[in-house]
């Protein structure tokens, strides 16, 4: 039987978030509001066998589900060898990425060739003026057209992340319902969280998920239970909708209990919560095969310091200072 990591509170951990770049070539006004600034020395990011011997170690440990974040993953070059690196493992059952869907129209079809089985595209508004606004990027059609791309390539369902904010789209709630009426997409609002350079943002329009919750009871959407990998996500659905909708609502009450993932930098630093400290250094595990022993058992000391909680409500973002060199 496979391990399964668990930590000091006994919650199991079968969801790994690999970020493979911290490199965006958007400007979202909660992430990169003054885009993506290069190091001075150009960082090296995990290659394709470090990506699949650091997935490995953690499917050797239970881990089932495996996504692909950034930064912009798919800006990456190499970024079909990463996903048929990670998916040498069978034990590997999902993998997704997250995606701004800048290349989605143009490469949809060679990812999931390669063997990534889901998609989570980042969409803020359906309003092309608005969307380039929170972006930077005037890219909505692009964006829409990689949707329509995924499921031509044969993708069931796509899912759209939109960060909610107060007086920019929480009344918006309308258009997006009409939107994915006859379409398979879980649109998941993600309450915006408080960074270390997105202090005034976060206080001009951070909003409960609670308002759309309220509104979706009222309109008859029905929550669903939630898989053992499944994401946070409240899914909620409707008799008349093909559409599901999602609520990620980092700032309720007990949202860490049922906390399932962990992450790992693009650097190759195991980082137990999104807000949290510097990370643990295993890329030193990452050269070779035979260090995987070494390799495990490193992640399953690590994980023995892992807080109950993140200290979101008081403010403290440790050292997360924009959610793109780790993923969100
Ligand atoms: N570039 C990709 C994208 O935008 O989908 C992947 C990386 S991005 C950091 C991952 C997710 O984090 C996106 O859905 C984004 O909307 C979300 N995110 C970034 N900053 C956030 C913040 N301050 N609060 C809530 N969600 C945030
Ligand atoms: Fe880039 Fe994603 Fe951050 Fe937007 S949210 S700036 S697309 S990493």
């Amino acid at each position: 039987m496979v391990p399964q990591l668990t930590d000091a509170y006994e919650r199991k951990f079968y969801y790994l978030r690999l970020s493979i770049t911290d490199v965006c070539n958007f400007r979202c006004t909660y992430c990169l509001p003054g885009g993506y600034t290069p190091t001075a020395r150009p960082k090296s990011f995990l290659s394709p066998d470090e990506s699949r011997r650091v997935s490995r170690a953690f499917a050797e440990l239970g881990t089932e589900k495996v996504r692909l974040t950034g930064g912009e993953p798919s800006l990456r070059r190499d970024f079909t060898e990463i996903i048929a690196a990670v998916r040498e493992n069978p034990a590997i059952r999902t993998l997704a990425v997250t995606t701004n869907g800048y290349r989605m129209a143009r490469d949809a079809a060679s990812w999931r060739d390669a063997g990534l089985t889901a998609i989570n595209v980042s969409i803020d508004s359906l309003d092309a003026r608005q969307f380039h606004l929170i972006t930077g990027q005037d890219k909505l059609r692009q964006v829409m057209d990689g949707i329509d791309a995924a499921f031509s390539a044969g993708f069931k369902k796509v899912k759209v992340n939109t960060v909610l904010m107060r007086d920019v789209n929480h009344q918006q709630l309308g258009a997006f319902l009409h939107w994915i009426k006859p379409r398979p997409i879980q649109l998941r609002f993600i309450e915006l969280m408080e960074t270390g350079q997105g202090g005034t943002l976060f206080h001009q329009c951070h909003l409960s998920g609670e308002v759309i919750r309220l509104q979706l009871e009222r309109l008859g959407w029905r929550r669903q239970p939630r898989g053992r990998s499944d994401g946070p996500a409240q899914v909620f659905s409707h008799a008349d909708y093909q559409g599901e909708v999602g609520l990620i609502m980092p700032y309720e009450k007990d949202f860490c209990a049922s906390c399932n993932r962990l992450r790992v930098s693009a650097v190759g630093n195991l980082h137990l919560c999104l807000f949290g400290e510097q990370g643990i250094p295993l890329r030193d595990l990452l050269a070779d095969d035979d260090q995987l022993a070494a390799l495990k058992d490193r992640i399953v000391r690590s994980l023995l310091s892992k807080k109950q909680s993140h200290f979101l409500h008081q403010g403290n973002s440790g050292i997360t200072q924009n959610l793109s060199f780790i993923g969100g």
